[in-house]
């Protein structure tokens, strides 16, 4: 219902660009940036469900095959990589993600997404890309073009990755089960941004070491035996069994990890029951479990079902009602891990592409992003970044009137998409240049 429009002025885009011979990427955006704003717009009115990235994933796919890249579709479902060669040095990774998210717009903005699609259960949903993943591919097509038309810069072989189901912690563990780095080249390096509402547009953070969270999901089953309400010493209640297992597996955080450590358990989702007076028969539970070291995380995951099995023992029930724990393997996303000095040595080089003031160190965050995956599978070093897309005067506006920005996976969230476009591919493109740089220098004239 899209696809036309979408694809044409997607195309219309890179060669606008006009760049000149060894310009630097600060010269090059100054002609690029409307082309990459109409692209981001574009992606944008188009998103595509986690597992549905098949017109995103074609669009790039074109794109860099223009650009001259070797690109390779269909990894991993909707995944593709595009290779360019460029004498001998490092291989370096750039990755986006394409998925969006089923929420209904409503930022307002005239580009707003209109889309609407089933999701796997067949359900109507909208869609919107409400994780800055358009701002993503924008950039990572930005980078692209600038580094294919300005080859005299860079020595090596750059792999651009572009992964479906991010937001399902799915599409990087499939993309390399299905021989991604085989299939392509393996890499030296990979790197990453990701968007936030939380920094100034174009405006980028970071931070060594543990940058993102283990995620888990674990089903829980409370198993009870039923009764009425009234006669509760003739039934084994999992309510209130229910009740004690969420108190004692915030005891798990409190008490066992180590108080320097991280660790998050969140019960998001408790269901049990129909009635005031009828005492079910079971509740389930959905646990959302966060960690950085992998030693912490065996340990939770192994506290969780002895706290839920010794709960019941506790309250009486007997050894068959024993609650049911299962950790969903298949849906776990591994902590991103940005190695200290890869992360030393790129920071350097955003600091005197953007300046020191827009370079910032952060906390590290618990939320998830598999883009952890690709740096460990080829046993080289991975950083990734955040990328503001806030304007300065938002951000000054909530910190003191205390109005939230609408952030990520919300249906307000509105990146500023010049300023945040034109940060970002800055920062990556002097990421690249510094691991592959001729010496040229993305500043010099050639
Ligand atoms: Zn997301
Ligand atoms: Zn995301």
């Amino acid at each position: 219902m899209r696809a036309a429009a979408f694809l044409i002025v997607l195309l219309a885009c890179p060669p606008a660009a006009a760049a000149q011979e060894g310009s630097a990427a600060g010269e090059w955006l100054d002609q690029a940036l409307p082309g990459l704003v109409e692209t981001y717009t574009a992606l944008h009115r188009s998103p595509e469900l986690s597992f549905q990235e098949r017109e995103t994933a074609a669009a790039l796919a074109r794109i860099l095959t223009e650009l001259g890249f070797e690109v390779e579709t269909g990894i991993g479902g909707h995944g593709l990589a595009g290779l360019l060669r460029n004498g001998v040095g490092p291989t370096v990774l750039v990755r986006t993600d394409m998925d969006a998210l089923p929420i209904v717009e409503a930022t307002g903005l005239p580009y707003a997404s209109q889309v609407r699609a089933r999701n796997e259960g067949g359900e109507e949903t909208g869609v919107m890309h409400a994780c800055g993943h358009d701002v993503h591919m924008t950039v990572w097509l930005g980078t692209a073009t600038f580094l294919a038309r300005h080859r005299d810069l860079w020595h090596g072989t750059l792999l651009f990755v572009a992964q479906p189901a991010e937001e399902r912690g799915a599409g990087a563990r499939m993309m390399l089960a299905d021989g991604l780095y085989e299939r392509t080249a393996r890499p030296d390096a990979a790197l990453a941004l990701h968007v936030t509402e939380q920094l100034p547009a174009g405006t980028v953070g970071w931070r060594a070491g543990y940058a993102l969270a283990n995620v888990d999901s674990v089903d829980l089953v409370v198993r009870g035996r039923g009764g009425h309400g009234s006669a509760p010493h003739t039934t084994h209640d999992p309510i209130a069994l229910a009740a004690r297992i969420v108190i004692g597996l915030q005891h798990i955080v409190s008490r066992e990890v180590k108080p320097i450590e991280d660790a998050v358990i969140t019960v998001g989702s408790i269901h049990g029951g129909t009635k005031h007076n009828i005492i079910p028969d079971r509740v389930e539970m959905l646990l959302t479990v966060r960690s950085y070291r992998p030693e912490v995380r065996e340990q939770v995951l192994a506290a969780i079902a002895r706290t839920a099995r010794y709960e019941a023992l506790a309250a009486g029930f007997p050894e068959e009602l024993a609650p049911e724990v299962r950790v969903r393997e298949e849906e776990h996303t591994p902590a991103a891990y940005n190695d200290p000095a890869l992360t030393k040595r790129v920071v350097t080089a955003l600091r005197r592409e953007l300046g020191a003031e827009r370079v910032r160190e952060v906390e590290p965050s618990m939320g998830g992003e598999d883009f952890g995956r690709y740096a460990p599978a080829a046993g080289c070093p991975g950083f990734l970044f955040w990328l503001g897309t806030t304007p300065p005067e938002r951000l000054a506006a909530a910190a003191r009137d205390g109005e939230p920005v609408p952030g990520l996976h919300t249906a307000r969230f509105a990146p500023d998409p010049g300023p945040t476009i034109r940060g970002g591919v800055a920062a990556m493109t002097a990421a690249v240049l510094d691991l592959m740089g001729t010496g040229a220098g993305p500043k010099k004239k050639s």
